[in-house]
């Protein structure tokens, strides 16, 4: 695949006669069928810029008194590599970088500090301080506002970021002390709780402070008269967001585990509450989102693992395919070191796919060889939809670019059609033998039948 060598300039500025001033230099390499995001991730790797929350804008100049080129999408990006590979000057058309940060890139495109941003917590202890409410005397401090989940900030006159800061931490409140409250009165406005039983007195009530998102406490009678014994059961306030944020801590090291039965078991002898496996289920998927994120903004990060991997582990071979809404289609890695070690290795490839078991299932694909040692070294892997001819057709022939091909190379797999279609197709001189296991229990099914008398 054709690369060009592209320089980077950046930590300057464009002067008004279109020169860019700058003593950073960097170099990168981009295949030509590069797309915008993933010279996108590339530029912000080498700068070390985070994506997520900066945005980098690329220009070029192609003549002195010509306007600058900007690259921001798929199209130009290709125009710009065409270019490149017409022109024989190596260091013509350098991109030049500037970085601004996503908020700044709404109102103003030229590079300032990002520092001079107030944070949304500044911004509220602002509005705080400034407000003037009717009836009410303000003499609290602005930085007694509550923005995470408090168990002890929810007595009387204590302000919250929010309604649902004030509701996640009463419920949490709710579940250590062992009792359960009926909302009675929940809009934009206020929000009033009781306890569950009629005959107690306690209460709680939060209602909004002037023009502003936040809550603030006004009355809480802490007292209960109602008995113990109708905590037990199922409370009401360990919803699953809720229970998610307890036990988000036994997720954080991956050796853990920390299985919804657990959960149950736990929630009870800690707290008295009873729980379905269900909502025990959906409880360990909320704390999983709460350690480890989204798992559809992972997929996001691709790109820049990728990158990440061609960049730490010389000579590897990575490749991801999209549709055209660029969402994921396939996947395609191997290392350096698989790379480096397969001419030592007997020419055959034993090749399966297995499904996964994550939020968006989808197949692994898997190649691999043996050693001298006679222990299996890893070829490649790939992830893709299901074991269709094309995922297997894409995986071969990805498998065919890093590794090439070898005389007498032979192939192994379990008797999927789409597998046999793919080697044909793929590997024309290749040899293709099936795994003896997967053969002995084909025979076993078709054949087997019940146990019969030994004929002599
Ligand atoms: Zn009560």
């Amino acid at each position: 695949m054709d690369k060009i060598n592209v320089f980077i300039c950046y930590g300057g500025k464009w002067t008004q006669d279109n020169e860019y001033t700058s003593d950073k230099m960097t170099g990168i390499v981009v295949p030509m069928d590069c797309t915008y995001n993933h010279l996108e991730c590339m530029i912000c790797s080498v700068m070390k810029v985070s994506a997520s929350t900066q945005r980098v804008k690329i220009q070029y100049r192609v003549k002195k008194n010509m306007p600058l080129m900007e690259i921001s999408d798929d199209i130009s990006l290709t125009f710009y590599l065409e270019l490149k590979r017409k022109d024989k000057d190596l260091a013509s058309f350098p991109l030049c970088i500037n970085v601004t940060t996503f908020c700044e890139a709404v109102t103003d495109n030229s590079v300032t500090s990002a520092q001079k941003l107030p944070s949304m917590e500044e911004i509220a202890i602002d509005v705080y301080n400034n407000m003037s409410e009717v009836g009410e005397t303000t003499d609290e401090g602005g930085s007694d506002i509550i923005s995470m989940v408090t168990m002890d900030g929810i007595s009387k006159d204590k302000v919250f970021k929010n309604k649902t800061m004030v509701k996640r931490s009463i419920s949490i409140y709710a579940i250590h002390n062992n009792f359960q409250f009926k909302v009675s009165k929940s809009n934009k406005k206020e929000y009033v709780l009781k306890c569950i039983d009629d005959k107690c007195k306690w209460t709680f009530r939060a209602s909004r402070l002037g023009g502003t998102d936040m809550f603030k406490v006004r009355y809480r009678k802490n007292v209960h008269i109602c008995s113990n014994n109708i905590i037990l059961g199922d409370h009401p306030q360990a919803t699953s967001s809720i229970v998610g944020e307890f036990i988000m801590y036994k997720y954080i090291s991956t050796k853990t585990t920390y299985t919804p039965a657990d959960i149950i078991s736990d929630m009870m002898n800690t707290y008295g509450v009873s729980m379905s496996y269900e909502k025990a289920w959906r409880s360990k998927e909320k704390a999983l989102e709460l350690v480890r994120g989204d798992p559809t903004e992972s997929y996001e990060k691709l790109l820049e693992y990728l990158y990440m991997i061609e960049q730490t582990n010389p000579g590897s071979f990575t490749k991801i395919e999209t549709y055209q809404d660029n969402k994921f289609k396939y996947l395609f890695m191997a290392l350096g070191a698989f790379i480096q070690g397969w001419k030592y290795c007997r020419p055959v490839i034993v090749i399966d796919a297995t499904f996964l078991k994550g939020n968006y299932g989808r197949t692994l694909f898997t190649a691999c060889t043996q050693d001298a040692n006679k222990s299996i070294f890893i070829l490649a892997f790939g992830v893709g939809d299901l074991e269709t001819n094309d995922s297997w057709e894409w995986f071969l022939s990805m498998l065919k670019e890093a590794y090439g091909e070898r005389e007498g190379l032979c192939i192994i797999s379990d008797g999927h059609a789409s597998i046999k279609n793919a080697i044909h197709k793929v590997y024309e001189n290749a040899m293709h033998g099936l795994y003896s296991y997967h053969l002995l229990k084909n025979l076993k099914s078709s054949f087997g039948g019940k146990k019969r008398g030994r004929r002599k």
